[in-house]
């Protein structure tokens, strides 16, 4: 298994992962999406609302800012050792109090106020809804971790995807470097330069097969090795993507030892 890093920004990277099957991409990307816990307002109690914004929508806005998260001090309230009822070690709590003091004032993710200041929405500037003068929001909200099998609420990423890794060939004793290939490509992989034909960033082929259709000739062929995979995570900055995958595999791997021991049990 070979692990390569194509592009990497804050909560952004593409890499390509060789030799594995493509079960084995698709259960680390679903390990992603459904298990990886993250922090989401779970629970809102409206003191006082007096803004257009019904209470449902208010809290289904605030359920949806991402939360920067901590793993190692926090557990998911099922598995804490209060029983789920709700203790310091599977709760935050964050207050939003504000007064419309202009004619119009939006209220931002910025104005929650966390008792902990590790977990704080992640982007300051999200509003969460518009005031006008003399209105008022005054509400608590619970944070607790969850998972995205539960609500996508608590996907760690805004998107996880992969597609197998294009391998593009030409047969030469049949091109005619007509150029006809060349055209139809919607991402400008195939390239006729000096009477030669080439492919250029393979890794952005779509694999649309569009270059092979139009080619009378057969010289061109699309294919993949089924064993390479492109990946491209997006984070919602809940947690680094290192983390994202740190978790993914270390709960794939407790997932492999339970059904171990059920096994050892037959
Ligand atoms: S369409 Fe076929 S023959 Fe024409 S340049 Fe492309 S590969 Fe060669
Ligand atoms: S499969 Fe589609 S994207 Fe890939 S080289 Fe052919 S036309 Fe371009
Ligand atoms: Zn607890």
């Amino acid at each position: 298994m070979e692990l390569e890093i194509v592009e990497q920004r804050e909560n952004y990277v593409k890499f390509i992962l060789s030799g594995v099957t493509p079960t084995f991409a698709n259960t680390l990307r679903r390990m992603i999406l459904s298990e990886v816990p993250t922090m989401a307002i779970d629970e809102v109690i409206i003191i006082e609302n007096t803004t257009p914004l019904y209470d449902e929508i208010v809290a289904h806005r605030l359920g949806l800012i991402p939360l920067k998260t901590d793993l190692e001090n926090y557990v998911r309230p099922e598995l804490c050792s209060c029983g789920g009822q709700g203790c310091t070690s599977c709760e935050v709590s964050l207050t939003l109090e504000q007064n419309g003091e202009q004619d119009i004032e939006i209220v931002f993710s910025k104005d929650l106020l966390s008792q902990d200041p590790k977990i704080v929405p992640v982007y300051p500037d999200i509003p969460i809804l518009k005031m006008a003068k003399d209105q008022k929001i005054f509400l608590e909200a619970i944070a607790r971790l969850g998972r995205g099998l539960d609500h996508a609420k608590w996907q760690p990423v805004s998107t996880v995807s992969y597609k197998y890794f294009p391998c593009i060939e030409f047969n030469l004793n049949n091109c005619t470097f007509c150029g006809d290939c060349v055209g139809v490509c919607p991402r400008d992989i195939i390239k006729i330069e000096n009477d030669k034909i080439l492919a250029v960033n393979v890794i952005n082929c779509s694999l649309c097969n569009q270059c092979v259709d139009v080619c009378e000739l057969d010289a061109v062929a699309v294919s993949t090795t089924g064993s390479d995979f492109v990946f491209i995570i997006e984070s919602t900055g809940a947690l680094t993507i290192k983390n994202i995958l740190i978790e993914a595999l270390k709960l794939l791997k407790e997932k492999a030892k339970e059904f171990n021991v059920l096994v050892d049990e037959f």
